[in-house]
């Protein structure tokens, strides 16, 4: 099994390796990363977003098409949000093995500060492993430095450890070994 990640063509260029090698060693998964053939589903123009779970069922019947039975994380540049959220980091569709992750809400430059690579690889990396420990079949965690725990906001992602809690690497670990 190994997890892959699908970058979108605008999506910050040039982060797509280390948030892969990252989110590798935190899960302790094998990940690939490409160019994105998914096709780009869910804008809503009045919104400038895209409907999470519209891009999920591009995504799904993606899988579907090409007899992908990995997980598949997408990683997107345009803000997402879903039925009954103003916004979402991302989403995904554990049942299926399929994710999205927005990186619009993690630059700096989203909230008026100065651009930062680092900063930027982080949240990335601890949004994508969240969404990977879903479709592996992790739930919410309430430990604040946990990688699944839920943020509402930046402040809480940037609180966050690139770690998963002993409860939730115990917890995958029996969920990896029994694959
Ligand atoms: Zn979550
Ligand atoms: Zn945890």
């Amino acid at each position: 099994m190994h997890v892959h990640i699908f970058w979108d063509a605008l999506s910050p260029p040039g982060l797509q390796m280390p948030v892969s090698r990252i989110i590798s060693s935190l899960l302790g998964v094998l990940t690939t990363v490409s160019d994105n053939p998914v096709r780009m589903m869910g804008y809503v123009t009045a919104r400038k977003q895209i409907d999470a779970q519209a891009l999920l069922d591009s995504i799904q019947a993606y899988k579907h098409r090409h007899g992908i039975d990995d997980p598949v994380l997408l990683v997107v540049h345009q803000d997402l949000f879903r039925d009954g959220n103003s916004f979402v980091f991302g989403l995904a569709r554990q049942q299926v093995g399929a994710a999205v992750v927005s990186s619009a809400r993690l630059s700096n430059e989203y909230y008026g500060l100065r651009s930062n690579d680092d900063d930027l690889i982080d949240r990335i990396t601890k949004e994508g492993a969240h969404e990977i420990g879903h479709m592996l079949g992790l739930d919410h965690c309430e430990k604040h430095e946990c990688i699944m725990f839920k943020p509402d906001t930046l402040d809480e992602l940037d609180r966050k450890k690139k770690m998963l809690c002993p409860d939730c690497s115990a917890r995958l670990a029996e969920i990896l070994s029994s694959d």
